[in-house]
């Protein structure tokens, strides 16, 4: 009779012993020495569990309940048991393996698919919906921010009066664009203004009213404006747009965008910017304003303001506290008017007040008095 040599563990304890098997007519006589005794253990053929054979990446035989005892065979010891004991049905191992593997395959395929799809979700698809919408030519853009425009504007009344005046203040700044800006005051109490792909900002009287100088208003502009200019609120859009900007930018066909951007024009008005493109505007907004003449401090005092009037909506309980898009990118806003402190601090420019400036202010002003 053969003698296997294996390792055998009684299941008490995670020791493993050398042992040796002899294979009786009736039994597996496994013998090892513990602590310098040899010991002897006989494993009835018939009490062998051959369900669990080959379940670990061992090949293991188990024998008995819990704790059961274990021996670590190899591929001999497999086929002489089978020959010895043909009754005894060992689950093959090599059918184990590939059980196994193809187990571990499926699961890690799956974890493969799964992190594709992240990737594909949350980085692929919106840096191609972002390259559809830089794609979409400058007059396309245009048309399709006009439809957004009068859809939109169909909710609101138009304020004309402070309209005219708030076009005229975005004029005495001078700003060359390649897109046509054009500025609607709304009678609406929230504090708000939003940037249309192609040129129009909606500004509403809320945010005028609660505006203490025209500082504060160049802010507002110059940080929508930054929107436009670079191509935020299109591209925020066509990335809420994802999967048919994807479409159109592999069809080549920026229409089926456009569309669908009209078909939701709503979304213009909660859309949400990332904290990098609010910084990005924060910045070119504060350059501008530089440029321009006009304190770029009116940047901060807004956000300030703001901010103070938010807490005290929410100390006098009125429940609709509304969030300015400029600011929408809560918690960040401390940052923000971190960064441009930093900004304000390296700033050496003198401005001096421009007449024109303080006149449409004070007709704006007046306006606001009675809309209070
Ligand atoms: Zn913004």
């Amino acid at each position: 009779m053969e003698i296997f040599q294996v390792n055998y563990s009684d299941g008490k304890t995670s020791r493993l012993y050398p042992a040796e098997v002899e294979f009786t007519p009736r039994a597996l006589v496994i013998s090892y020495l513990n602590e310098g005794v040899r010991q002897e253990v006989s494993w009835d053929i018939d009490r062998i569990n051959t369900n669990k054979f080959g379940f670990s990446f061992e090949h293991k035989i188990t024998y008995g309940d819990f704790p059961a005892e274990t021996i670590e065979v190899d591929e001999d010891f497999f086929n002489q048991f089978q020959e010895q004991y043909p009754h005894v049905r060992l689950t093959n191992k090599s059918i184990h393996y590939i059980k196994k593997r193809t187990w571990r395959t499926i699961v890690f395929s799956f974890l493969g698919i799964v992190a594709f799809a992240l990737l594909l979700y949350f980085w692929v698809v919106p840096a191609i919906a972002d390259r559809a919408a830089q794609s979409i030519p400058i007059s396309y853009e245009q048309q399709m921010g006009e439809k957004i425009y009068k859809q939109n504007l169909l909710e609101f009344d138009i304020d004309s009066a402070r309209t005219k005046l708030v076009n005229e203040y975005f004029q005495t700044l001078h700003v060359k664009s390649r897109y046509p800006v054009q500025i609607t005051v709304v009678h609406c109490d929230e504090v708000n203004a939003f940037a249309i792909p192609g040129g129009h900002i909606v500004v509403f009287s809320g945010l005028l009213n609660q505006m203490r100088n025209h500082e504060e208003l160049a802010g507002v502009l110059s940080h929508e404006y930054a929107h436009v200019y670079y191509r935020h609120s299109l591209r925020a859009m066509a990335r809420g747009l994802a999967n048919y900007a994807v479409i159109s930018f592999v069809i080549g066909d920026v229409s089926g965008i456009t569309s669908m951007m009209v078909a939701n024009a709503d979304n213009i008005r909660s859309l949400q910017y990332s904290r990098e493109l609010e910084s990005q505007a924060d910045d070119f907004g504060f350059k501008l304003m530089q440029q321009k003449g006009v304190n770029p401090a009116g940047m901060i005092w807004l956000f300030q303001n703001l901010t103070e009037a938010n807490k005290e909506k929410k100390e006098k309980k009125i429940l609709k506290v509304s969030v300015p898009e400029f600011m929408s990118t809560h918690p960040y806003t401390k940052h923000r008017i971190e960064a441009m402190k930093e900004l304000l601090k390296k700033d050496r420019h003198v401005y001096k007040e421009d007449e024109r400036q303080q006149v449409i202010w004070g007709l704006i002003k007046k306006e606001n008095a009675i809309d209070k």
